[in-house]
């Protein structure tokens, strides 16, 4: 038995929202009691105390799109890249870099993901990875890091046929071997790893690909896909599919559904928001990587308006989801030009519709701090200076909070992170050998030695 106190909670749920001084009981893997200190305290006298020191004891955060394969990326410059559109940010820099990730360079890129994650408050991710150097068992590869970090993962693989039909067809392998070990794993009660079935983007993808997709994942899981995240998409319908918009095309090949989260959806037409929306489809959002691959502002507030679910992301432009919020706010405003627009979508995105659809996946409640609800529990350090309370909570979160507020990461009952050192994991020798594995890739890439 494992009680954090000492701190006010904010648990996320309607009936309760806020302690002002409260606290969570957790046995193993699940939330036993959330409620004053002093009852938590005397009902389990026996547990463990882990104090809050005065933080903020909420939910931890989920990320529903982030990219591990960029995870060796911060530093780095790539000779002779000069992108003057997406599509060479992509050729000169992303597809390079995903050309030359072996399978070490996979697990490292996995360590800084997933390590960066836990550091910024982050439980759960959704990730969307490629290694086009090295594709058999680089999901499960993935995995293992995971696992042995304590991170709640939904993986898939990014099919393409960028690189040909042979990695095409060992891509659409990953994800079908992956999906089929996942939905074998929930049967024997994994709730920690979860599959979905990627695809790059509309614009990399045949329709024999879609196929062959929809025939290998057998109904085993959702799609996860890049969609209208530049003009590509829309110039690549209109020039080689027959003038059939993306989303049509993927609602031809089977593709879409209540399990189906599509990235990004920027530049998607009045129609393809209806099919969207009628098939049940989820949208996922990244603020900050938009503004930074300069592709447009995507209209959230209007798929708010026709009822499509939407999610946050950071496409791992970052992983601090609060930064993420806070940008979403600014870009949205910026782009209705309204200053009153924008911050229920804020919060419902990353705290309602991300623990949705992550406990769609999972399979236990998560995003919320009650009874039942999977321990995944951060602390978040916050002075406070003027009045806090359930009623301006999200203000607090919007404007004072970031992710390198977090103080201690729990997931699934386990702490990963506590007083901002990592408790299971040699954080110095794994970032030593992450370290080696990123000059070891930024050689490959600019032929010199770092
Ligand atoms: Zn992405």
């Amino acid at each position: 038995m494992l009680i954090v106190a000492n701190g006010p909670v904010v648990t996320r749920t309607p009936d309760c929202p806020f302690i002002e001084r409260g606290a969570v009981a957790i046995d193993g893997d699940t939330i036993v009691a959330v409620g004053e200190e002093q009852d938590i305290v005397d009902a389990y006298p026996g547990a463990e105390y882990l104090d809050a020191q005065g933080g903020v004891i909420m939910p931890g955060l989920i990320n529903c799109h982030t990219h591990i394969y960029s995870g060796l990326a911060r530093g780095l410059s790539i000779k002779g890249c000069d992108p003057h559109n997406f599509l060479e940010n992509l050729e000169q820099q992303w597809w390079k870099i995903d050309r030359n990730l072996y399978m070490d360079g996979t697990r490292a890129s996995a360590y800084a993901t997933i390590l960066e994650s836990i550091r910024n408050g982050v439980t759960c991710i959704f990730d969307h990875h490629a290694s086009y150097a090295e594709i058999p068992g680089s999901l499960f590869a993935i995995k293992d890091v995971a696992e042995e970090c304590g991170m709640r993962s939904c993986l898939c693989y990014e099919v393409s046929d960028r690189d040909g039909q042979q990695k095409c067809d060992e891509a659409i392998r990953e994800n079908a071997e992956f999906a089929q070990w996942a939905a074998d794993a929930r049967k024997q009660g994994n709730t920690m790893i979860a599959a979905m079935f990627g695809g790059h983007a509309t614009f990399t993808l045949s329709d024999e690909t879609m196929d062959k997709m929809a025939e290998a994942n057998n109904g085993l899981t959702g799609f996860h896909i890049h969609v209208c995240e530049g003009m590509n998409d829309v110039w690549d319908s209109r020039t080689n599919r027959g003038g059939i918009p993306p989303v049509e095309r993927l609602l031809q090949h089977g593709l879409l559904g209540p399990d189906t989260m599509l990235g990004h959806c920027i530049h998607v037409t009045p129609a393809e928001m209806d099919i969207v929306r009628e098939t049940g489809t989820w949208i996922v959002n990244n603020p900050e990587s938009n503004m930074g691959n300069a592709v447009g502002c995507a209209p959230v507030l209007e798929f708010f308006r026709r009822g499509i679910p939407v999610c946050m992301g950071t496409d791992a432009y970052t992983h601090d989801m609060l930064e993420s919020l806070k940008v979403f706010l600014i870009i949205q405003r910026h782009n209705a030009a309204m200053p009153n627009v924008g911050w229920g979508e804020a919060m419902t995105m990353l705290f309602t519709n991300n623990a949705r659809m992550a406990s769609r996946y999972f399979g236990r409640t998560l995003g919320v701090l009650e009874t039942g609800a999977a321990a995944d529990v951060v602390v978040m350090d916050y002075p406070r200076f003027t009045p806090f309370s359930g009623e301006n909570i999200d203000g607090h979160i919007l404007f004072g909070m970031m992710g390198r507020s977090c103080r201690t990461t729990i997931v699934n009952g386990r702490v990963l992170y506590r007083d901002r050192a990592f408790v299971d994991l040699d954080e110095e020798r794994i970032d030593a050998w992450t370290l080696e594995q990123a000059k070891r890739l930024w050689g490959d890439l600019n032929g010199r030695t770092y």
